[in-house]
């Protein structure tokens, strides 16, 4: 399951070489080369799936389990002060890779970034309607 256009395929399999932080048969954790604050790595699959749409569950829960194992390690071994975890999917939602990835990023005080939203407002009869669509 590799797209050969893709070069997250090629760094989680090995043909890019890449800084990487763990590796098993299905996953293939790297520090990102652009990265946000100190530490920030991304969970890659080996096989290619473009977004968490496309990510069969059991590959869900394992990439869930690693989040959490090296999130840890991160923070720990790096005296980060918190953890984003973040995974995007569309252009829209900022996606820019087509190979589903979760970004691990240690925060770190005053360090700078600025990756949580603007908090909006919304009435009562709008959240209602909202729920609603979605339950229905
Ligand atoms: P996203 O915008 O969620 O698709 O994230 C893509 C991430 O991949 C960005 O944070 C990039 O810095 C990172 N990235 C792109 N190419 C590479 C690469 N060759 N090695 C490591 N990280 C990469
Ligand atoms: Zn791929």
């Amino acid at each position: 399951m590799r797209d050969e256009n893709c070069i997250f395929c090629k760094i989680a399999n090995g043909e890019i070489p890449s800084r990487t932080l763990y590796e098993d048969d299905r996953f293939r954790v790297i520090l990102d080369l652009g990265p946000a604050t100190k530490g920030h790595a991304l969970i890659l699959p080996k096989n290619h799936y473009a977004d968490l749409f496309a990510l069969p569950e059991d590959e869900a829960a394992e990439a869930a389990k690693l989040a959490k194992k090296m999130g840890a390690k991160l923070v720990e071994k790096l005296h980060a002060d918190g953890l984003n975890v973040v995974q995007n999917n569309g252009e829209t939602a900022g996606q820019t890779v087509k190979h589903f990835h979760i970004h691990l990023i240690p925060r770190y005080e005053n360090d700078g970034q600025h990756i949580l939203w603007n908090p909006g407002k919304m009435s009562d009869e709008e959240l209602d309607s909202v729920a609603e669509t979605v339950n229905s």
